[in-house]
């Protein structure tokens, strides 16, 4: 039976001294209930407590790690069905695919896109995190040959190895050495030396039945053995099968503790189809439900781009808003004359409005007032971006030694607080801007100072 807070508490060393980067022993215990941190985060506790704990409290989906260092990729994790009971917590990985049969140009291509697409949206780096290297004909010179281009050409990827031949397998799982890769798969055929080389080199196992029925009996007999870490593939080819299979497992494990599929799946549109708009639709279902990781056949921005937004958009915690922080942000090298402009530090908000003043090329002061990740309309109505607060962080925030004019640009719908403004800031003249941010770079180029 599952533990609450306050029982895994009670084994904990209760110093408080935050080594698991959660700062209190209760609030530890709470995320380990939770499913939400492993109990191995504490170093504290004895090896017997981590079992009595560990086995107790682990998320049903269990959490599989890839990679080494920063760029490490973690899949599964999961302890619920629908994003806004909890909140999703590893974001699926996007591969792309290169093979031992393709031509030395497409290969280089696939991996210089993999290293060169990537996009900074909301402060967060948008991209792809792995590289799935498949071994085409059997051949363990060409295979470890096309492992180790990759391994160069592409230094924060992480790998997965495909390969139905145990001893291709081990050779190229060395090559990887820390980069710990995925190896790709065990099948009901050679099942037992895949798992003899996952746990030699310390690597998760991808396990493929014929479908899901199959894949249930490999992981079951493997975990027999001992084998921790697995990422399973139903060996669905179609998108209603895929989609289907990812559903069905999910809900066994979250729902019936079905421990035979409580691991991340794997999925491989780039099987699925020729076309490549409709490998992106169906990356696109497979995302939104439950895949651990899409594997694709190719990178290319207008496709990659969407899939990489949706994803962002899915795993974003719904309970806590994106925000910035409260600061003066400076954008195309404002001077003392240049334009003064406030709103608040929702994200969303403060990434549309820099983009448009930045896009304006008008150089320009921005100050971003904490309001808790609120928007304007939001925060002004819960108090938290009023005329006396807006004046408090303005006298606070250091711009009037930085310009040499005292008008301040407001967000349009914040017009009816212009006169409180001006009594809370009366050296400060208040201009009202527009109420949409796409209509603020025509607004700043026609600003002045009031005189
Ligand atoms: S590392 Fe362990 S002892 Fe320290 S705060 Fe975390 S749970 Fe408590």
């Amino acid at each position: 039976m599952a533990l609450t807070g306050i029982q895994i508490l009670k084994m904990l060393p209760k110093t408080n001294c935050g080594d698991c980067g959660i700062p209190t022993c209760l609030a530890f215990g709470m995320k380990v209930a939770a499913g939400q941190i492993e109990i191995s985060a504490c170093p504290h506790v004895s090896d017997e407590v981590k079992e009595t704990i560990g086995e107790a409290s682990a998320p049903p989906i269990r959490t599989i790690k890839m990679g080494a260092g920063d760029t490490a990729f973690t899949a599964g994790g999961e302890t619920c069905l629908f994003r806004h009971e909890k909140r999703f917590e590893n974001p699926t990985g996007l591969a792309v695919l290169v093979s031992t049969d393709m031509g030395s140009a497409d290969i280089d291509g696939r991996i210089e896109r993999f290293t060169s697409l990537r996009y900074e949206r909301v402060g967060v780096l948008l991209k792809p995190e792995i590289i799935a290297v498949k071994d085409a004909n059997g051949d363990e010179k060409a295979y470890t040959g096309l492992v180790q281009k990759v391994l160069d050409g592409a230094e924060d990827a992480n790998i997965i190895l495909i390969s139905d031949n145990s001893g291709n397998m081990a050779a190229a799982a060395k090559l990887c050495g820390d980069r710990k890769p995925l190896l790709f798969a065990a099948t009901a055929d050679n099942g037992e030396a895949m798992a003899e080389v996952a746990t030699e080199m310390g690597c998760p196992l991808g396990v493929k039945g014929a479908n899901l029925d199959e894949a249930v009996s490999i992981s079951e007999s493997l975990a027999g053995k001992g084998l921790k870490d697995m990422v399973i593939d139903t060996g669905a080819r179609t998108v209603r099968a895929a989609l289907e299979d990812n559903v069905v497992a999910r809900r066994a494990a979250v729902t019936k503790k079905f421990k035979p599929l409580g691991f991340p799946t794997i999925t491989f549109p780039c099987e699925m189809t020729d076309d490549p708009l409709m490998e992106a639709m169906i990356a696109s279902v497979l995302i939104a439900k439950y895949a651990g990781i899409v594997v694709l056949s190719d990178l290319q921005g207008d496709t990659l781009f969407p899939l990489l937004l949706e994803r962002l958009n899915i795993f974003t915690d719904p309970q806590r808003p994106m925000v910035v922080q409260e600061d003066i942000y400076s954008i195309n090298g404002p001077a003392e004359d240049s334009p003064v402009l406030i709103t608040c530090n929702f994200s969303l908000t403060y990434f549309i409005v820099s983009g448009e003043i930045e896009g304006s090329n008008v150089p320009s002061w921005l100050l971003i007032k904490d309001t808790e990740g609120l928007s304007v309309l939001t925060a002004w109505a819960a108090g938290k971006f009023g005329a006396d607060l807006i004046a408090q962080f303005m006298k606070k925030s250091g711009i009037e030694d930085k310009v040499n004019h005292r008008d301040l640009i407001i967000p349009g719908y914040l017009a009816s607080i212009k006169g409180e403004l001006e009594e809370e800031l009366p050296d400060w003249n208040i201009t009202i801007g527009p109420r949409e941010a796409g209509h603020l770079p025509a607004f700043l180029k026609e600003w002045k100072p009031a005189a």
